[in-house]
This record gives structure tokens, sequence and C-alpha cells, in this order.
């Protein structure tokens, strides 16, 4: 199922792939969301639970820690171009719950496809990769990402990704000065992509 078609067909054609088993069990595809001349395209790992039923990327728990990060920097985050490394949300059912669960590399590796055709659209100046998942997607390295956070590293595409931390990472932290300092760190590296992206700083 290769894609080939012109701009406008990709939404349909991540829409009805098919690649990966996890089109199986999620609800729907999510897709990116953003102008599509963004100079800043930020990448996150997968739709969770609220996103898979409601089809728009990062509006749960986690896109609303993001809103607020971005609101404390003064960052309008529909300026940018928001998407996943993997478009299908993956769970286990627990009773009436559906539990998140890590896409694998093999998951990863099918929807690079999808990825790698949004970043050729788009060709942004900056990608930032929050957490683990988007960054294996990105620059092939699935390392820990507390060493990796704060640099740039190279994706495939010759387009410099900078790496931080994912916000259910911060959502997780039950301790408050971690929880705080976490915090910190998401918002510094926010605030360096989007500077970075705007073209303030030689990359
Ligand atoms: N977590 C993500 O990585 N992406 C989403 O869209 C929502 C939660």
């Amino acid at each position: 199922s290769a894609w080939d078609g012109p701009k406008t067909a990709l939404p349909a054609a991540i829409s009805n792939c098919t690649r990966c088993p996890l089109h199986r069990t999620a609800t729907q595809a999510v897709l990116g969301v953003g102008p599509p001349d963004a100079n800043l395209m930020i990448v996150c790992e997968q739709p969770g639970d609220v996103e898979d039923l409601s089809g728009t990327a990062f509006v749960g728990p986690a896109g609303q820690l993001f809103n607020q990060v971005s609101q404390s920097i003064g960052f309008d985050r529909r300026h940018a171009y928001i998407t996943n490394a993997v478009k299908h949300f993956k769970f286990t059912a627990r009773g009436k719950h559906r539990i998140h669960q890590r896409p694998n590399t093999s998951e990863i590796d099918h929807c690079r496809w999808w990825l790698q055709a949004e970043v050729s659209q788009l060709k942004p100046r900056l990608i930032l990769a929050m957490g683990a998942t988007a960054a294996e997607a990105l620059t092939g390295n699935g390392g820990k990402i507390m060493s990796r956070r704060g640099v740039i590293e190279h994706s495939g595409s010759g387009i410099p990704v900078f790496i931080t931390l994912h916000p259910s990472y911060v959502l997780r932290l039950k301790d408050h000065k971690a929880k705080a300092e976490a915090m910190m760190v998401l918002k510094d590296d926010l605030q360096e992509a989007v500077r970075l992206a705007a073209g303030e700083t030689t990359l």
C-alpha cells in the first residue's frame, strides 16, 4: 500500500492504513494538525484514549499539560504542526479501561512511512521530538531521553531534531519536586525549540 498520491491524499491514505495490526483495535487513525508552512513540527508518541475516540491529536491530559507549558512561554501551539510517530492508539483492555501501551519498534518502523511523508511535505526548520518513541522514529536511536534532551540530533531527512521528554512522563511523576523540575525542563526545551525554529539562531 505505497503512498504516491498528491498532497491532499496523505490524510486519507493514513486513515486507511493497514500496514501494522494496530488499526484493527484502534477507533481511527489520528492525523497531524497545523499549518502546512509551519517552521516547527512537534512529534509525540501515539494518540491516547481521548485522541483515539475524538480523532484529534493531543487533546487529552498530555495535550493539556503541553498547552499549559506553551501558554507559560507565550507560545500558541496552533503555529506548530503537531503529529504522532504512530497514528493508531495501542492499548490493552482492562475491564472498562483501555491502558496505554508503548508502540514497539516494528510498529514505529511501519508508521515511519507516514511520518517521513509528513516531514517531506512540511519541510519544517526544526522537529521537536517529545519522548523516546518520537526520538526513535526520527533518529533511529531508541535510547533513554534524559541524557539526550536539550540537544539537536540529526534525522535521515537532514532536518535537525531537538529532543525533549514527553508530557505524559511529567504527568506520571508523583514526587512534587521531581514534577516541578520536569515541567521546567519541558518549558526550557520548548522555548529553545520555538526559538531555533524561528531562525533566531544558526542551526
Ligand atoms: N500522547 C501522545 O503522544 N500523543 C497524543 O496525541 C496524545 C497523547
